[in-house]
């Protein structure tokens, strides 16, 4: 049991997992890390990371065999060949539907952080005051003000590009150098400021080093070369991920232990002694269990999994999942509506280009109902676009001198928008545990029930309705509305279950993130999630990590913890 032993365990070493863990050890605990993936090495286990489409068997194409067999993770639009083996196989993990819901997952060291799109905004006071003003949800604990400081602290390691605009819908934080719009964005843009006073368009902000600082630079990471080959694993550490970033650091202090392939199955709750004590699990690959110990516990197993495991730690003093007196553990569970699209062509500029392959797009912070509640329908989105000229070999004539000059110039410009729209935490969007079907390694199958509602087809249909106006007043031709109709899922951004919020009847975590009735546990992944914003989310799991670690460790000194 001794070597069992440690100061703090992190379930999780995904994007908030690799947080808690640089956190606690740069604090000095000694700190396990249990992941069920295997172990991911940044540089020496992305295999794809300088391949060439020739040098992969399918040309980077995923062949039918795998996309019948896998149909939700085909249908997210990074799994390709190159990526493949940083996502989950649908036919590997099952979960059950009892309605359509897309659940993409990363199992390895490092989570999802190797295959995120990287983009990162904070959220505005208007977001926190949000459910409370509008009366949904319950009302968070906390405010801008107290999550903003952190914010800081977790850009500067990270490294955000951005631009300073002054919007209090979408706050500041600290940038490296932006990223630049092409003509044809800039276009927009100025003719969008022209033409209302409630629309901001900047350039998107992500988590790219387009200028590496020395903090940087000590964690073995460079600048983006702009190759847009993300997802396979950075060569350059020019995006953020826990494997190049916060996991290496964590190691530098000899403070960290990562034990892979372990299987988080549930926590201990010692009915005795009234606390956790520790985690169970099972090891991927020989199926054995065995227990580790800790004084505090960390889940960062992603927004689902954490629920999973909360709800399938049972004791006799919580017979319904740990810390669930309420019953209210799985339930509010909210996500991103993607459904809309909107496609246009742009005449002119057809002697400008641009250059690289920008990691980010032009954003419009969210313009309805920011302040008060104006619209029919709650809450508002945020929308993104981007301008580009059509590939090269756009001729439609078959051969001849004219055939030669319009494959060796560009297209013309289209214009691509989308929208990401808050949706509403509602008792009925929940998950649970099968009652009778469970996984190889004997956990429970997680039994996911999400769905849409009106609130979100009318704010779809906003959406098209302003972001035609926005387009057409910018000057684009021939506009075409597009809906996805994809599930739940597929925005990746899932969020809620194990709420935070003042009461215990409410909620489960209180403004640290940690568990009103079992104190040692703190949950800082998407699960916590009172609202979902408009923003991309993973940002803000950070600077929570980042903020519960610290208290935790304080409330440990003074001996509230143990
Ligand atoms: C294609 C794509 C694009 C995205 N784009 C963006 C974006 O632009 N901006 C943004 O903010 N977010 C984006 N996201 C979402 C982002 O990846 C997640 O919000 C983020 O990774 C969540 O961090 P996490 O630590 O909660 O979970 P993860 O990063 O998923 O890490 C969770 C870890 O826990 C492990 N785990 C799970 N269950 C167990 C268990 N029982 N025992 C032990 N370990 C377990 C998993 O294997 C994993 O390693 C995107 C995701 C994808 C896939």
């Amino acid at each position: 049991m001794k070597s069992n032993q440690f100061d703090a365990i992190v379930v999780g070493s995904g994007i908030s997992g690799g947080w808690a863990a640089k956190e606690l050890c740069e604090k000095g605990l000694k700190t396990l890390v249990l992941e069920r993936g295997r172990d991911v090495q940044h540089l020496k286990d992305y295999p794809t990371m300088t391949a060439a489409p020739w040098e992969m068997p399918h040309r980077n194409r995923i062949p039918l065999d795998d996309k019948l067999e896998n149909p939700v993770v085909n249908r997210c639009y990074a799994y390709k060949e190159d990526t493949a083996h940083f996502f989950v196989k649908d036919s590997e993990h099952p979960y059950i539907q009892d309605k359509p819901f897309d659940w993409v997952r990363g199992y390895q060291v490092g989570g999802k952080s190797l295959i995120w799109a990287r983009q990162t905004q904070r959220w505005s006071k208007y977001d926190f005051e949000g459910p409370d003003r509008d009366g949904f949800a319950v009302d968070w604990p906390i405010r801008y003000e107290d999550v903003a400081p952190w914010y800081s602290y977790v850009e500067r390691f990270v490294g955000i590009s951005g631009s300073y605009e002054g919007l209090d819908t979408l706050p500041d934080g600290e940038f490296l150098k932006a990223w630049e719009m092409n003509c044809v964005e800039k276009e927009i843009q100025k003719r969008i400021k022209a033409s209302y006073n409630d629309r901001n368009v900047i350039i998107g902000r992500c988590a790219h080093l387009t200028e590496p600082k020395d903090v940087h630079l000590a964690q073995g990471r460079g600048q983006c070369m702009a190759r847009n080959q993300c997802y396979r694993g950075c060569p350059f550490g020019g995006y953020f991920s826990s494997n190049s970033s916060t996991l290496p650091t964590a190691a530098k202090t000899g403070n960290l232990t990562v034990r892979p392939d372990s299987v988080v199955h549930s926590l201990i709750y010692d009915d005795q002694k009234g606390k956790v004590t520790g985690v169970r699990i099972v090891d991927r690959i020989t199926k054995e269990s065995s227990e580790y110990f800790a004084d505090v516990i960390f889940l960062n197993a992603s927004a689902l999994n954490t629920n999973l495991i909360l709800l399938n730690s049972i004791s006799k003093r919580f017979p319904n999942g740990l810390g669930n007196d309420s019953g209210i553990l799985g339930k509010y569970v909210a996500f991103h509506n993607y459904r809309g699209s909107i496609n246009a062509n742009y005449e002119g500029f057809m002697d400008e280009y641009y250059f690289g392959r920008r990691p980010t797009a032009v954003m419009m912070p969210n313009f309805r109902n920011v302040k008060k509640q104006e619209m029919d329908f709650l809450r508002g989105y945020m929308t993104f676009y981007t301008a580009g000229r059509a590939g090269f070999g756009h001729a439609d004539v078959p051969f001849g001198q004219d055939f030669k000059e319009a494959n060796s110039t560009p297209g013309p410009w289209s214009v691509y928008m989308m929208m990401q729209g808050e949706t509403i935490p509602k008792e009925s969007n929940h998950v649970t545990l099968s009652p009778d079907q469970k996984d190889e390694w004997g956990i429970p199958l997680l039994q996911i029930s999400v769905a849409y509602d009106e609130n979100d087809e009318k704010i779809l249909t906003d959406f098209y309705e302003q972001g035609e106006e926005m387009l057409t007043k910018a000057g684009c031709i021939n506009i075409r509305r597009g809906d996805s109709k994809q599930s739940p899922g597929l925005d990746i951004h899932e969020m809620g279950g194990v709420r935070m919020g003042r009461d215990p009847d409410t909620s489960l975590l209180n403004g640290f993130n940690q568990m009103h009735l079992a104190p040692n546990v703190f949950v800082t992944d998407g699960a916590c999630m009172t609202s979902t914003g408009t923003q991309n989310p993973s940002i803000t799991y950070m600077a929570l990590t980042a903020r519960a670690v610290d208290y935790a460790v304080k409330e440990m000194k003074k001996g509230n913890i143990s």
